[in-house]
């Protein structure tokens, strides 16, 4: 886990308009040093950055922001990221670069099929870290589509001990979506894809002890978004 600086525990604000053009994020304010649980900017407000990030990159009109070392050598003291993404270890899936976001501006959990549901405490505890610790208010899980994990665990819905090592016990942790889809109209690997995103948004949703009593209070938001490796577009699940 990397360390938690102290202002990291502090209250921030955020400037509205230069972070939308993809210029600059959080601002500093001074709270008291005994002062509350850390908290970053508004839910509703990450994800229009998110949002707006994401048709930046796919229109290839990208600022490519926070990456020189003016940017990167004070965050040696500290993150405050401004979402934490819960997103596939696939190689074509990049949050910094598809939202257009730089250093220091998201946390995240990559695990190959992004799943959430009989993920163990490393995938937990360290969405946990960054709502506790470094106060992110948006939780995302990503998902993408021609997922290599989810294709297996259509592939091999019916088998047992069908592939080496820990790969089964992963694949095998996806199915439950891929059987909770496999009724619905359309293609089914599109279908069971956002099925295990939204397994995994309505398991961290309900996750005590940390995310679900924030979520009730309505200051933590779980989404949950696919995205299109040839459009390089990010769609939010309704
Ligand atoms: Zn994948």
């Amino acid at each position: 886990m990397p360390t938690t600086p102290p202002t990291t525990r502090r209250q921030f604000l955020f400037t509205t308009t230069a972070a939308l053009a993809g210029a600059s994020l959080p601002a500093f304010a001074s709270p008291p040093a005994d002062g509350p649980a850390p908290t970053g900017p508004d839910a509703d407000h990450v994800l229009s950055l998110l949002v707006e990030g994401n048709k930046r990159f796919a229109s290839g009109a990208i600022t490519h922001p926070r990456r020189s070392p003016a940017d990167f050598k004070p965050l040696a003291e500290g993150q405050n990221p401004i979402a934490c993404i819960i997103t596939c270890s696939d190689s074509r899936v990049t949050p910094e670069i598809l939202f257009d976001l730089g250093i220091g501006d998201l946390f995240i959990v990559r695990i190959a099929g992004n799943y959430i549901n009989g993920a163990g405490a490393s995938v937990k505890g360290s969405v946990e870290y960054a709502v506790a610790e470094l106060g992110v208010n948006l939780l995302m899980v990503l998902g993408h589509s021609q997922c290599g994990a989810i294709k297996a665990a259509i592939k091999h819905l019916h088998d047992k001990d069908a592939l080496p090592g820990a790969i089964n016990d992963l694949v095998t942790s996806i199915k439950p979506a891929v059987l909770e889809s496999e009724h619905l109209p359309g293609d089914p690997l599109e279908n069971a894809i956002r099925a295990n995103v939204r397994r995994g948004v309505d398991r961290l949703a309900h996750l005590d002890p940390i995310i679900a009593p924030r979520v009730k209070a309505g200051q933590l938001k779980v989404v949950g978004a696919t995205y299109g490796l040839a459009t390089g577009q990010v769609q939010l699940l309704k």
